[in-house]
């Protein structure tokens, strides 16, 4: 074997070491298995994004309601102040902000903190700005749990481990089947996300009782699912945020 083509090889295990680790979740303890790098997924996730914002804006329904955007990002910013004590590394992200008027979108999360927020979806609730915090940083957890990276790695596992996170991307969106697979998964990440968000949303001072009214709206009205994603039924979300009530009861006495 030549000088040149060892080195490579040592590159490729060096490289191969360095993306696939185990990471743990702040907050919850919870260990995920990661194929990718972050900074790959966190690249994905950017051009992803920015396509969303060119066709939202293309459609006139990014940030429509000026005054829903700027909410959302007054209330974003504490938040984020907050997150940094989970994980002190999301200070350095570039956290976006935005609202959608597209009647399809709820709210959506994706790596590295790009937040979308449905500005129907708020309205139809009438969410208060406590409520409106829990949404937020429903989503933002997710970001900080590393959540996308954690599912293409499980999807790349389902498909055999030969394909590219960019590949996995795309599959993701088309292919049901490999949703099907990763239903127990979503349901984990989003009953994750719930408990998570609510650490958040109380480190940055918001009322517990905020929280809780967040999840009975949502169990009253139909949009339950928050993502287009699986989840937990809506009563043990319910029941996890009275839980959860309870506990930062008890720790602040
Ligand atoms: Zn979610």
């Amino acid at each position: 074997m030549g000088k040149l083509s060892s080195l490579f090889l040592m590159s490729a295990l060096i490289c191969g070491s360095a993306q696939a680790e185990n990471l743990e979740v702040p907050g919850t303890g919870r260990w995920e298995g990661m194929a990718f790098s972050s900074s790959e997924v966190d690249q994905l996730a950017q051009e992803k994004y920015d396509e969303m914002l060119s066709d939202f804006a293309a459609n006139k329904k990014l940030d429509a309601d000026g005054e829903a955007t700027r909410r959302v990002q007054r209330i974003g910013a504490v938040l984020v102040a907050s997150s940094a004590r989970f994980k002190p590394s999301t200070a350095a992200w570039k956290w976006e902000f935005h609202t959608t008027a597209d009647a399809n979108v709820d709210a959506l999360s994706l790596s590295g903190g790009k937040i979308m927020i449905g500005s129907a979806f708020v309205d139809s609730l009438k969410l208060t700005d406590g409520e409106l915090a829990m949404l937020i940083a429903h989503e933002m957890a997710h970001a900080i749990a590393e959540h996308q990276r954690e599912e293409l790695s499980e999807a790349s596992q389902i498909k055999g481990g030969h394909l590219t996170a960019q590949v996995l991307m795309a599959d993701l969106e088309l292919d049901l089947g490999l949703q099907i697979k990763l239903y127990a998964l979503s349901s984990t990440q989003e009953a994750e996300a719930d408990e998570l968000g609510m650490l958040i949303a109380h480190e940055a001072g918001w009322k517990t009782g905020d929280m809780v009214s967040f999840y009975r709206k949502l169990a009253a009205s139909d949009q339950g699912a928050v993502e287009s994603h699986a989840y937990p039924s809506m009563a043990s979300r319910l029941s996890m945020a009275t839980g959860m009530q309870r506990l930062f009861a008890s720790m602040d006495n």
